[in-house]
């Protein structure tokens, strides 16, 4: 059941936020995402947690060094990331394997690109108050 509750935009696209359970997503616990870029918030027990963690953004107060590759997350300020796929592809909508750039600190995931090599280039980007 969703709520109806003003989420805050995606911090790499811009784009308007959703939420997404365990029922939609089988391999992930309760986010936030970004249907426009597929971007998933930190995942939390529930929609509560995911909510409040998908909110903070300490990426704007404690940015990663000038020259690190890839920016700190957005969400929980970490500054080392990795690199995943979602395997054979089962995000609703969207056929085949997806690459991004995630953080293994919060299990955040920035957008989720069709070029393996452009998941940092997407991950980096930031738009707003992030
Ligand atoms: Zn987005
Ligand atoms: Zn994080």
């Amino acid at each position: 059941m969703q709520q109806e509750i003003a989420l805050k935009a995606c911090p790499h696209c811009g784009g308007e936020a959703t939420l997404a359970s365990p029922a939609q997503w089988p391999y992930l616990t309760h986010i936030v995402f970004c249907p426009s870029c597929l971007a998933k918030g930190p995942q939390g027990p529930d929609f509560a947690d995911a909510i409040a963690q998908w909110t903070l953004r300490f990426g704007a107060e404690h940015p990663a060094e000038e020259d690190a590759a890839a920016k700190a997350c957005p969400y929980c300020a970490w500054e080392e990331v990795v690199e995943g796929n979602n395997g054979l592809g089962n995000e609703p909508g969207h056929e085949g394997t997806l690459y991004f750039t995630a953080c293994p600190n919060c299990l955040a995931r920035g957008p989720h690109v069709r070029d393996k090599d452009g998941t940092l280039e997407a991950w980096n980007r930031r738009v707003g108050d992030v």
